[in-house]
């Protein structure tokens, strides 16, 4: 009897396999397409595109693989939730479970206004036209909600969305974190502006060129642990991270040869979560346990490189000499001290892609509060950008001029992701909280850093996190981890502790 479940489960895996296969030929024409691709070549790659997906969608709902998982989540193989074969049967069933709850109408629609909402996003914001927008931002979440209801909720239909990127949390709980974060870090932004106190920021915007930027990104890549003989960096618009095989993680980054931070902090960001990549088991690529948890969790790898390690005053110790012989022209005159205040400027700032370590979470609250708002259908379209104006005014102390650096700024929700915000500021929450662990069980990492030494929190990481793939949820893991629950404390700690001396703030 064992043994056909074992031969039953074998097959699963097989068919999982297989669609992954598919679905890492689609990423491989992803990433050509956002790096290399010719103009004219859009057209025939969407049609690719566009194939391949279709071809997956039907293998992840095929009839045989759930009668296997159904099999399966009744056997032995299932008892133990965390065993691989346990992952594995309750993942690939929940996949199964939803995306069958769909029907094929509503997976199309949803695509095609994606597609075309972002088509259109794209000129409106050039415009500054908003109700062009509206009429995207309408159907996208008309589209949103009829998706939470095909897949079903208890509380909140923007459980079911947030589902889609943030398995097992829920709006009730996050709304209680968020909420703490806000009413802890709305005062300290204020404390900051008051201080009258300001970084000589001028620093970073001085002449970096290219060639030399992009050496040392690569250096502190590879000393920080990203793998090149597993992965490669290349340049975008947009900077993104994605895996096209077991041993094949592609980062990109930008370059602005009159602002220091963008490429830096931009490759340590992709970096972090290109690490968490090659951390994640590679005989089980294509497998539950083989892929990352949540973007939540894969956010908490790139903040925690590109902030607390990137940002911190230990890791300049050691590279700022460096970085002062690749650019002697910018960085001869400047002192470390200066140019580490100059790297964590907080100022509140209108754009979320643009802002410090701090601010960054308000600009999410924001959108956490107005996407709950549109999909509850308490706030029409039309009041968009007086509610935007509002809350920036209220959590920022600024208000946009326009809409096009107001409520037209993200590509999300024209591109159909709703509920997908808030795993920014879980990835900095999680990062914080995995970071003071790590920090008391590895003895002083600052000291590690100091020395150039990294490699320990790397492994650390990959014990404690990577290499679990799906095996545990979210909080689950942060739980195991930290020995806690999620709790906003561990950042503001961070923040307090680092900000309180640049800006000497009392207390
Ligand atoms: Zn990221």
């Amino acid at each position: 009897m064992s043994q056909s479940y074992e031969r039953v489960y074998a097959q699963a895996c097989r068919h999982a396999r297989e669609s992954a296969l598919l679905s890492a030929c689609e990423s491989t024409l992803g990433w050509d397409e956002r790096t290399m691709l010719p103009v004219q070549g859009a057209e025939y790659r969407a049609e690719q595109m566009a194939y391949l997906s279709g071809l997956i969608h039907q293998r992840r709902t095929d009839r045989q693989l759930g009668d296997w998982l159904g099999e399966l989540a009744e056997s032995p193989l299932a008892a133990d939730p965390h065993s691989d074969a346990g992952a594995n049967i309750r993942q690939l069933k929940r996949n199964y479970d939803r995306a069958t709850k769909l029907p094929q109408s509503l997976v199309e629609e949803l695509s095609r206004s994606a597609s075309l909402g972002q088509h259109i996003w794209e000129q409106a914001r050039r415009d500054n036209d908003f109700p062009r927008f509206a009429g995207v931002l309408a159907k996208t979440y008309e589209l949103k909600r009829a998706q939470a209801d095909a897949y079903g909720y208890e509380d909140s239909p923007y459980d079911a969305l947030l589902e889609d990127y943030e398995p097992g949390e829920r709006v009730a709980h996050l709304t209680q974190v968020l909420a703490d974060l806000r009413d802890a870090l709305v005062p300290l932004v204020a404390q900051i502006a008051a201080s009258g106190r300001q970084p000589d920021q001028s620093i970073l915007r001085r002449s970096f060129p290219t060639a030399r930027q992009s050496e040392f990104g690569r250096k502190v890549a590879s000393e920080i642990g990203f793998d090149f003989r597993r992965g490669r960096i290349d340049v975008t618009a947009h900077p993104f991270c994605t895996s096209l095989g077991p041993h094949d993680t592609r980062l990109t980054t930008r370059y602005d040869e009159h602002f220091f931070s963008t490429a830096l902090f931009g490759t340590m960001h992709e970096a972090g979560h290109g690490m968490y990549e090659q951390g994640l088991p590679a005989d089980q690529f294509g497998l539950p346990v083989g892929d990352a948890i949540s973007l939540g969790i894969h956010e908490s790898q790139s903040r925690m490189w590109e902030n607390l390690v990137g940002r911190s005053e230990s890791f300049w110790r050691h590279f700022f000499p460096q970085a002062a012989r690749i650019f002697p022209e910018a960085l001869a005159d400047v002192s470390p001290e200066a140019f580490y205040y100059a790297i964590n400027d907080v100022q509140p700032s209108l754009i979320r892609v643009e802002a410090d370590e701090a601010t960054y979470n308000l600009h999410i609250l924001m959108r956490f509060e107005l996407e709950q708002a549109l999909l509850s259908g308490d706030l029409p379209v039309a009041d968009v950008p007086s509610a935007w104006r509002e809350k920036y005014k209220s959590y920022l102390g600024i208000e946009p001029e326009n809409d096009a650096d107001g409520s037209m700024q993200d590509v999300h929700w024209s591109a159909g992701l709703v509920g997908y915000f808030p795993t920014y500021s879980l990835g900095n929450l999680y990062a914080s909280q995995f970071f003071e662990i790590a920090d008391q069980e590895l003895g002083g990492l600052h000291q590690q850093f100091e020395r150039g030494e990294f490699v320990l929190l790397r492994e650390w990481l990959r014990d404690k996190i990577h290499r679990h793939g799906q095996r545990y949820k979210a909080g689950e893991l942060v739980e195991r981890v930290t020995g806690k629950p999620l709790s906003h404390e561990p950042l503001m700690r961070h923040l307090r502790g680092k900000l309180g001396r640049l800006y000497l703030l009392p207390g």
